[in-house]
């Protein structure tokens, strides 16, 4: 069968690929090390789940609003006003099927041939493939490791044409962990205005900051800011809640309509049930996020000091998210049994097949000197996984 143009440049999801790596090889009863996963490994907290199930059991089981329930609405817009001071009304919020579709029907809605957007790159996989999908261009900002991965207003200005439509901003990074400072925000915000650039901003990771870096929502810089921004968020990450389906996007009154135009024609509402909980959880004790981020940070400088104590590895500590990126470039040339590791993707193979632990490449990502290993799994795991990661590339020629 012939298949549409438009898919022949789309491939899976490289995470999710090596995720299912690994768990062939774990069915095998092989006992694989996975630092792939992209989700906290926590339940969902109770309350959430009890949410839903009291939604099953009174019979809220049917179509609902397409664009999601008011309650939900309302509960999204009480978030963005108490943790954000950002004023959203229900037409100017719209929820989706994760924060990932929230994306794709904003590039469906905004983006046709002819128009660039902007990705500062290590990027989320995702990104530049759904921006390809609604027929515009990616344009690929690379950041440099030693500034910490950051894209700064110059390299921002520098990259844009009369033909940018928007700019993707994902603070806290996946993969990179970077968290913007408000003064950085500002300045690549005052350009995005001055040239009439829409901004994206993926806030998926916002709850998920460590240390002293703090948190800010570049459509709260300005009502200008505001007006061109696009807001991402949802509960799949804050609330160990990826498998429920539900992420919201907040922006204009126009470009929500759209954004929900599109979904009236492809996905309808997002689940009932999990918009239920999603309610439960937005409105509902905050506390097992405290206790998720204090277990984060404690393997966040564990995983940092043992990947660092492996000679060939450069790792920086990431001040947000629940990944590490560290340069692994200085294995490149080597050989393992007469095979040469040519890059990230080989990096990882050898990794798979010699220590039995899973790491993505950073390849997908646009940093080729790289891995991303998550931290959401035990310490006892994340131990083991570096001793095997040490001996194996001990082994390399
Ligand atoms: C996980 C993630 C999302 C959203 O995931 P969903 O499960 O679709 O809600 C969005 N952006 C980034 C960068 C992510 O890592």
């Amino acid at each position: 069968m012939r298949l549409a143009r438009r898919v022949q440049n789309i491939k899976e999801s490289p995470t999710l690929a090596i995720t299912a790596k690994a768990k062939m090889m774990k069915a095998r009863g092989i006992n694989i090390i996975g630092f792939g996963a992209g989700e906290p490994d926590f339940d969902t907290p109770r309350h959430i789940k009890d949410a839903a199930i009291r939604a099953i059991d009174e019979g809220f089981t049917k179509y609902t609003q397409v664009g999601g329930i008011d309650e939900l609405k309302d509960a999204i817009i009480e978030k963005f006003r108490k943790d954000n001071d950002l004023q959203y009304t229900r037409e100017e919020v719209l929820v989706s099927c994760g924060g990932k579709h929230s994306f794709f029907n904003l590039c469906q809605a905004l983006f046709e041939e002819g128009n660039e957007v902007i990705i500062p790159s290590p990027y989320w996989v995702s990104y530049p493939v759904m921006v390809s999908m609604a027929g515009a261009t990616p344009v690929i900002v690379p950041t440099c490791e030693d500034k910490g991965f950051r894209m700064t207003h110059e390299e921002f200005d520098k990259s844009i044409t009369p033909a940018t439509k928007a700019l993707v901003i994902n603070s806290p990074s996946n993969p990179t962990g970077v968290v913007y400072s408000a003064e950085e925000l500002m300045a690549i915000a005052e350009i995005a205005v001055k040239n009439n650039i829409s901004i994206i901003s993926d806030e998926i990771y916002e709850k998920l900051c460590y240390d002293d870096s703090h948190f800010i929502s570049i459509a709260s810089i300005s009502d200008n800011v505001k007006r061109q921004t696009v807001v991402l968020n949802g509960v799949s990450k804050a609330y160990s809640m990826t498998g429920w389906r539900i992420g919201y996007a907040a922006g204009s009154k126009e470009l929500i309509k759209a954004m929900t135009n599109i979904q009236s024609q492809s996905t309808s509402n997002p689940s009932s049930i999990s918009q239920k909980a999603a309610v439960e959880a937005l409105c509902g004790a905050q506390d097992t996020i405290v206790e998720m981020l204090r277990e984060f940070d404690k393997r966040r400088r564990f995983i940092v000091d043992g990947l660092n104590s492996i000679e060939g590895i450069t790792c920086t500590m990431p001040a947000g998210a629940f990944y590490v990126f560290p340069n692994i470039s200085a294995f490149f040339k080597r050989s393992y049994k007469g095979k040469i590791i040519g890059g990230s993707i080989e990096f990882a193979d050898f990794l798979i097949d010699v220590a039995e632990v899973a790491v993505v490449p950073g390849r997908p990502f646009g940093a080729e000197g790289h891995v991303r290993l998550s931290y959401a799994m035990s310490m006892e795991n994340i131990e083991e996984g570096i001793k095997r990661i040490a001996e194996a590339v001990r082994r390399l020629e």
